[in-house]
C-alpha cells in the first residue's frame, strides 16, 4: 500500500525567469523534490484571507486570549533573573524536564527519568520532525491517520519516507479508526505508526480498545510508535490514554507533548518528547541540528505551568466543552452536519446538507459570504476526494466571538 501524490496540492513557486541566453540549460526548480508538493500551508493562506477580509478566523487553531497570568509572569521573572537568556542545556532545562516527568507519572503512571528520558523541543512540531528525521530511512513506510496534521506529511517527506494513510471515517456523528484497515496497511517496509490522539482535525479520541489493538499490532510487527498527544488535556468525552502505557509499548513509543495548546501560549513553542534513553538519544541526534535549543526563559515558565493546580486543567476543559457546544449548535442551526469532537478544539463539519461539495471553494468564498474563515479538511488528506466535503472550525475563541460567528453562519441557512 503506497501513497500516491494527490493531484491538487498547491503548486510550488515557479522558478525565477532565467536572464541567460536562449541556449542556456533550463534552470532546475529552486525547491527540492521532497518539498515541492507542499506549497504554502493552508493556515497561512486562510489566516491571510481573514486579515484581508476582516472575517472571524476560525481557521487556524490558536486561542484569542493568552494563558494564565501567573505563567506569563513566570516567563517575565525568568527573563529578568537571567534564566534561559543564553543557550539552555541541549535536552532542556532541568526544572522543565523534571516537571514533564512528574506530569507523566502523576497523570498516567508513566515513570521517565528526567535526565535520560525527556527531551525539550521547539514545540511539538520540532519533536515530530526530529523523530521522523532520526528514525526513518529513505524508503521506509510511515503509517499516519488520515486526515493528518499537515506537518506530518512534510516531515515524512523530508525524512525520505513514504506516508501510508489510514483513513478515519465518519459514522454515527463521529470519526472512527478501522482497525482492519490499519492492520492491512502494515508491510515489511513499515517503520512506524504516527499516532495522534486526541486527533486534529476530527476531534476523535482513541478508545482503550482501539489503543490496545494498535499496541498489539505494533508489538506483533515490531513497529515503533510516534504519538502526538498535544491535546491530552482537551478531552470532553471519554479520557486520554497514552499509548506508551499499554503492554510492550513503553520501549517502542516516542510520546510528544506541548505547552502551546494546554496553556494557551502557542507562540512560545515549548514541546517535549518522553521515551527510552535510546529513543531520546536518537531523536536528539536530529533535534540538535534543527534548533539545538530554544525558548530558554519560557522553559522555566512552562515548568511552573505544569504544576498548576488541577482546577486549572479542569477549568480549561470545561470552558472549551461549553465553547464546543456553542459553536456546534451554531453550525447545526446553519445547516451543517456536525461531527461532535470528543477532544481538541476543532469541530469538523459536512457541507453537503448546505448543497455544497467542494470544501476548498466553500472556504475560499465563506469570508465574503458571511465573514467567517474555516479550513477545508481536504488539505489533510492524500485522497483529497475523501476529504472534499468536510470543513474544520476552531472553537478556541472568546464566547462572544463564537456567538458572533454562529450568528453570521446562520445567514447561510437562508
Ligand atoms: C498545534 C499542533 C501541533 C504543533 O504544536 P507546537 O507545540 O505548536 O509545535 C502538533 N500536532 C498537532 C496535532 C497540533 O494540532
Amino acid at each position: 500500500m503506497t501513497a500516491t501524490n494527490p493531484p491538487d496540492r498547491p503548486s510550488p513557486p515557479a522558478p525565477p525567469a532565467s536572464a541567460a541566453s536562449d541556449n542556456a540549460a533550463p534552470r532546475r526548480p529552486l525547491l527540492n523534490r521532497r518539498l515541492a508538493e507542499f506549497g504554502t500551508t493552508i493556515f497561512a493562506e486562510m489566516s491571510a484571507l481573514a486579515v484581508r477580509t476582516g472575517a472571524i478566523n476560525l481557521g487556524q487553531g490558536f486561542p484569542d486570549t493568552d494563558g494564565p497570568e501567573e505563567v506569563r509572569e513566570a516567563a517575565v521573572r525568568a527573563l529578568r533573573d537571567g534564566r534561559g537568556n543564553q543557550y539552555p542545556p541541549g535536552p532542556g532545562v532541568p526544572e522543565l524536564r523534571t516537571a514533564i516527568a512528574d506530569h507523566q507519572l502523576k497523570r498516567y503512571g508513566l515513570a521517565y527519568d528526567p535526565d535520560t528520558e525527556v527531551l525539550v523541543t521547539a514545540g511539538a512540531t520540532e519533536a515530530i520532525a526530529a523523530s521522523l528525521l532520526a528514525l526513518v530511512e529513505p524508503g521506509d513506510e510511515v503509517i499516519a491517520l488520515e486526515p493528518y496534521y499537515d506537518s506530518y506529511a512534510a516531515s515524512i517527506a523530508l525524512a525520505g519516507g513514504t506516508r501510508v494513510p489510514v483513513t478515519l471515517r465518519p459514522r454515527d456523528g463521529a470519526y472512527h479508526l478501522d482497525l482492519d484497515e490499519l492492520r492491512d496497511a502494515v508491510t515489511p517496509r513499515t517503520r512506524l505508526i504516527l499516532l495522534n490522539t486526541p486527533h486534529n482535525p476530527t476531534g476523535t479520541v482513541l478508545t482503550r480498545e482501539e489503543l490496545a489493538a494498535v499496541a498489539a499490532l505494533a508489538v506483533e510487527r515490531d513497529l515503533l510508535v510516534v504519538t502526538d498527544e498535544v491535546y491530552e488535556h482537551l478531552v470532553f468525552d471519554g479520557e486520554h490514554l497514552p499509548i506508551a502505557s499499554f503492554p510492550g509499548m513503553r520501549e517502542r513509543t516516542v510520546t510528544i507533548g506541548s505547552a502551546g495548546k494546554t496553556f494557551s501560549f502557542t507562540g512560545w513553542k515549548v514541546g517535549w518528547v518522553t521515551a527510552t534513553p535510546e529513543l531520546v538519544t536518537t531523536v536528539k541526534s536530529a533535534k540538535q541540528f534543527l534548533t539545538y535549543v530554544s525558548a530558554g526563559p519560557f522553559q522555566y515558565a512552562v515548568a511552573e505551568a505544569l504544576r498548576l493546580p488541577e482546577s486549572y486543567f479542569d477549568d480549561l476543559r470545561d470552558d472549551l466543552r461549553t465553547k464546543r457546544d456553542l459553536l456546534s449548535a451554531g453550525l447545526a442551526a446553519a445547516g451543517f452536519e456536525v461531527y461532535r469532537p470528543a477532544g481538541t478544539y476543532f469541530v469538523t463539519t459536512d457541507i453537503r446538507p448546505l448543497g455544497e461539495s467542494d470544501g476548498f471553494a466553500f472556504c475560499r468564498a465563506l469570508p465574503e459570504r458571511c465573514g467567517v474563515v474555516a479550513v477545508p479538511n481536504a488539505v489533510f488528506y492524500d485522497h483529497r476526494e475523501q476529504g472534499a466535503p468536510f470543513v474544520r472550525f476552531a472553537f478556541c475563541k472568546r464566547t462572544e466571538v463564537l456567538a458572533d460567528a454562529a450568528a453570521r453562519l446562520k445567514t447561510l441557512a437562508g
